[in-house]
């Protein structure tokens, strides 16, 4: 057959060949070792925190070995997709931090020399690689249709044998020139498929940079590579825009793995170097005592947005990511506590082969120290930042009282052992709240939370004492010797073994005094640091609620 004549006879607008192409995107001019990598979502859904994962490992990889990390959107199969999930994609990397050197900016404009990086727009380029195939006679058109898939696809599971299009069920690989012509004249459908080399009784060795080498039979399906719209199928537009790139280093969803005898076949089919693979095993967790997948449907923790909305500052995930990615992350993090966490190197091959095991407990305390190391004035610029879009009363309130609340984020913190209570923004309200008086006020008067022990006579006499003794510029030293001083006057142990040995002869210890009078000035029988509290609310707030009649 005349595989020239084919392959204008289908693809006739096409002119330029793989030459053409290999000249305009030449092999990138960069140091022995660096790696170039990517991120090609699918814009098919929601952001999930698979992708960042993936993300994340390709861009410090790339960046550490002084590569280039490049953004790629996969966006061929049409059906699927999403509106407004390229724009998306994008806040998600910006917003973790994940800067790309080369690729889709917004749905309108992209940077870098190896584009376009969106493969819709990229048709040309994939079309004159199958029309070089053609030429070659290593792909052809097919003319089957979804009908008649599925009979072919009923007899071999009758027969037991491989399903799918090879070997002789591979009824177009054959025609001849006349046959497809009458066909396409016809008007019929066509798929464009790889004439398969494979036998599946030979072995091909996959290297896989997490995985090791496994081996698995050859590839003998002949797939499609152009579908009857004449879109590129992933394994396609993947294996061309990867060489097109340049890239050193495929790293993907584990999910791809068992693809890879079909991807190393057409990779030598076209021509082209094959690159490295690194496949990422899918992040589990512990369900009872056994792992599964995350899960869409049972695990909210799954989508990208759960942690912007519960307010997790973004670098305490990506601080969790990289603990997940190499479990030695946090023994460097002793070694560098004030380092970002992108100075860690990682090393794909130390990655755990069984997949990493998502704990949100553990996210949690690694979040408590991020925020614990930050400034208070950095804690008012995130929270306040998160508070705008998810809590517009917390927000006015901040913007309000800028000073106020820097030192109430102040609060125990620039220190040895700065307090860790907050995980994320979310949390952050009910730490703080009593401070603002609003608040305050409707807590008391939706009831007040004195030890039940302490008649409301007896908080009367405790707070009248502590206002005669209270003295706002005290340090904290003395203040705390004064209240003990009229604990004592007031029939208090001064502590616990003092009461223990008389316990007819006192009303309580000092800890009840000081109770009261943190429930008088917070409502709350836990705060921060008392003497600290009442520094920042100020004297004349003090006075004002220790003052008032509480019924
Ligand atoms: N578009 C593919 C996906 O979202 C990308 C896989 C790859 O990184 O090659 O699963």
């Amino acid at each position: 057959m005349d595989n020239m004549k084919l392959a204008d006879l289908l693809l006739p607008s096409i002119d330029k060949t793989p030459d053409y192409y290999t000249n305009l995107y030449p092999e990138r001019n960069l140091k022995e070792g660096a790696m170039v990598t990517r991120y090609a979502p699918s814009p098919t859904g929601f952001q999930h925190l698979g992708g960042v994962f993936a993300a994340l490992i390709s861009e410090r990889t790339a960046h550490q070995s002084g590569g280039i990390f490049y953004f790629r959107i996969e966006d061929t199969d049409k059906k699927r997709e999403v509106a407004g999930a390229i724009e998306e994609s994008t806040t998600t990397l910006r917003d973790f931090g994940i800067f790309f050197d080369e690729g889709v900016v917004d749905s309108k404009s992209e940077k870098g020399a190896y584009g376009p990086y969106k493969q819709s727009d990229r048709m040309e380029i994939y079309h004159a690689y199958v029309k070089d195939l053609i030429k070659k006679g290593l792909a052809y058109p097919c003319f089957c249709t979804e009908e008649e898939l599925d009979e072919t696809r009923k007899i071999q599971q009758e027969l037991k044998i491989n399903t799918g299009y090879h070997g002789k069920w591979a009824i177009h690989r054959n025609a001849t020139f006349d046959e497809i012509n009458e066909n396409l004249s016809k008007g019929k459908p066509f798929v464009i498929r790889l004439k398969s080399p494979g036998d599946p009784n030979k072995r091909v060795i996959c290297n896989d940079l997490i995985k090791g080498d496994i081996s698995m039979p050859e590839n003998d399906q002949d797939i499609v590579l152009l579908k009857t719209n004449g879109l590129p199928t992933y394994h396609l537009a993947h294996a061309v825009d990867d060489h097109l790139m340049r890239t050193t280093h495929v790293i993907r969803g584990e999910e791809w793995f068992s693809s890879l005898p079909i991807h190393l076949q057409l990779f030598e089919m076209l021509g082209f170097a094959v690159p490295k693979y690194a496949h990422i095993p899918t992040i589990m967790k512990m369900d009872g005592t056994s792992r599964r997948k995350l899960s869409k449907r049972k695990d909210p923790e799954i989508r990208v947005d759960y942690y912007k909305s519960e307010g997790y500052p973004l670098v305490s995930v990506t601080e969790y990511l990289s603990n997940l990615i190499n479990s030695n992350f946090q023994e460097w993090r002793i070694e560098h506590a004030d380092e970002p966490c992108a100075n860690f190197t990682i090393i794909l091959e130390n990655m755990s082969k069984s997949g990493a095991l998502f704990d949100i407990l553990k996210l949690n305390d690694m979040s408590k120290d991020v925020i614990a190391t930050m400034s208070a004035s950095t804690v008012y610029d995130l929270y306040l930042a998160w508070a705008k879009e998810n809590d517009t009363e917390v927000a006015c309130l901040l913007t309000k009282n800028e000073d106020y609340a820097k030192k109430i984020f102040n609060i125990e913190r620039e220190n040895e052992k700065p307090r860790k209570d907050f995980v994320k923004w979310l949390d952050v309200k009910e730490h703080i709240e009593y401070f603002f008086d609003d608040f305050y006020k409707n807590s008391i008067s939706a009831g007040t939370n004195f030890p039940d022990h302490i008649l409301s006579e007896e908080v009367k006499i405790i707070l009248d004492g502590y206002i005669a003794i209270y003295n706002h510029s005290d340090d904290a030293d003395t203040w705390f010797s004064r209240v003990k001083e009229l604990s004592e006057k007031l029939g208090y142990a001064k502590n616990g073994r003092v009461y223990k040995k008389n316990p007819d002869i006192y009303k309580g210890v000092v800890s009840d005094v000081a109770a009261v009078i943190r429930v008088a000035l917070t409502n709350r029988t836990q705060t921060q640091d008392l003497y600290e509290v009442m520094q920042v609310m100020g004297e004349k707030r003090v006075i004002e609620r220790l003052s008032q009649d509480f019924v």
